[in-house]
């Protein structure tokens, strides 16, 4: 059984090793904003990259977009979100504090005690100004979701991509909202990264998509090692479905915090491009020529965060092991995550040892994304390996000038061979693709 991981944990590791950062930590920080440092941004690009592989690479049926944060504030009166996109607020008379006031017991402000106010709508928009005058005509959002970006341009992407309903549109990119209590690291920030799918099918068959979509994004994060029971579904119940859905599921993960939400799928129906049409006058209807039929398609909605992506992988994957009596940290991430896939490690940082490793490490970096690490003893680049997830050390020893060879250590067995440097990127590759060790771990066999 793994470890129980706490939040201040990840929190430390990611700090320690480069994955994420406090925003302008230098001046005291920023509230609940954070930066992916150089092993983190690996991290999350991984993500994205795999979540647009399994959507948009791999099907048929599913086309991407990126579409511009700042647009044309009528959509947000169409979308609904200028009047609805709000959340219950209210304010400490005595200390100040804003809560959300569904997350307040009671009428006393849980920091000191003091009387709070009745609750007002407060809207999480971020609200900003185009342009160099400074009057109502001017004010601009930055978007809560990418999906409008979608909506509005559903004509554009049908008629150029000349596909046929069904048809999904991808989008990754982020997204702004101004939450009155962020927290938990990045589970909840205001600034965060959405990777959203608008996929348009015809009304009727909405709700067997809706069933399609909810399995498919379940088995999306089991496949990519997040342990089963860590995750389930969660039915919206009417009272806390969004304005515009008709039905929607929560994919939820147990967190340090507890079952909190992953993803959601939802199904918006035809609220959108119907409400868009209205505002805008322009048509925004399906034509099946087979068929002689035109209707408005429904739309089933999988939105999930990035963000939050991160830290269920990372929460999911970290562990405390004993090996030979010592402790090690590691991240068992899934081989597409992992941020470095091989790290090349001189025995010692030595000039008989340098050239030959640099040699290596040209070899392997244009295939994976490679570490070269001759700092310290060999035992603290392995844990430092470890506890950053890395697949694969390579090491090259004194040996390796006579035998032109290296050993390859496998991170999650630490079980370890000994191949020819020609050729090691074939290696390295056919292990990543989930070929067997073919021996075993040495730290098992070995005399104690
Ligand atoms: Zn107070």
């Amino acid at each position: 059984m793994p470890v129980k991981v706490d939040m201040d944990k990840i929190v430390s590791l990611c700090k320690r090793r480069g994955f994420i950062f406090p925003s302008s930590e230098i001046y005291g920080g920023l509230a609940s904003c954070w930066d992916y440092g150089p092993v983190g941004v690996e991290l999350k690009r991984n993500v994205k990259e795999t979540w647009w592989k399994a959507i948009v690479q791999d099907r048929d049926d599913v086309v991407g977009l990126d579409t511009s944060i700042m647009m044309h504030p009528g959509v947000w009166a169409a979308s609904g979100h200028i009047d609805n996109f709000t959340d219950p607020l209210v304010e400490c008379k005595s200390c100040h504090l804003r809560w959300r006031a569904d997350a307040v017991e009671g009428k006393k402000c849980p920091q000191c005690g003091g009387e709070l106010t009745e609750p007002r709508m407060f809207n999480l928009m971020f609200k900003t100004l185009m342009g160099p005058v400074e009057e109502e005509a001017s004010i601009v959002y930055l978007r809560p979701e990418t999906a409008q970006g979608i909506f509005v341009n559903f004509e554009n992407v049908v008629t150029t991509s000349r596909k046929k309903l069904p048809l999904g549109i991808a989008q990754i990119g982020k997204s702004f909202r101004n939450e009155i209590t962020p927290g938990n690291f990045i589970f909840r920030t205001r600034e965060f990264e959405h990777m959203e799918v608008e996929y348009f099918v015809k009304p009727g068959t909405d709700e067997k998509w809706l069933d399609y979509w909810v399995k498919e994004r379940f088995e999306w994060y089991v496949k990519l090692g997040i342990r089963k029971e860590n995750l389930r579904l969660r039915q919206h119940g009417k009272d806390e479905l969004a304005h515009y859905a008709k039905d929607c599921y929560d994919v939820e993960y147990l967190f340090p915090m507890g079952w909190s939400e992953l993803e959601g799928i939802a199904n918006r129906g035809d609220f959108d491009l119907t409400q868009h049409a209205k505002c805008s006058g322009k048509e925004l209807s399906y034509r099946d020529a087979e068929a002689g039929e035109k209707y408005v398609p429904y739309v089933i909605e999988p939105s999930a965060g990035v963000d939050r992506s991160v830290l269920a992988f990372l929460v999911d994957a970290y562990d405390e092991e004993e090996v030979e009596g010592e402790k090690r940290t590691v991240l068992h991430l899934h081989h597409s995550l992992a941020p470095i896939k091989v790290a090349v490690l001189p025995l010692s940082r030595n000039e008989k040892l340098t050239p030959l490793a640099k040699e290596v490490f040209k070899q392997l970096c244009p295939n994976f994304m490679t570490d070269y690490d001759d700092s310290q003893s060999i035992g603290r680049r392995y844990r430092r390996q470890d506890e950053i997830g890395t697949l694969f050390c390579v090491t090259v020893d004194f040996e390796s000038l006579e035998d032109k060879q290296v050993t390859i250590r496998e991170r999650d067995s630490l079980a370890q061979i000994r191949v020819p440097i020609e050729g090691l990127e074939k290696v390295v590759e056919a292990k990543l693709k989930g070929e067997a060790f073919d021996a075993s771990p040495l730290w098992a066999t070995r005399e104690k």
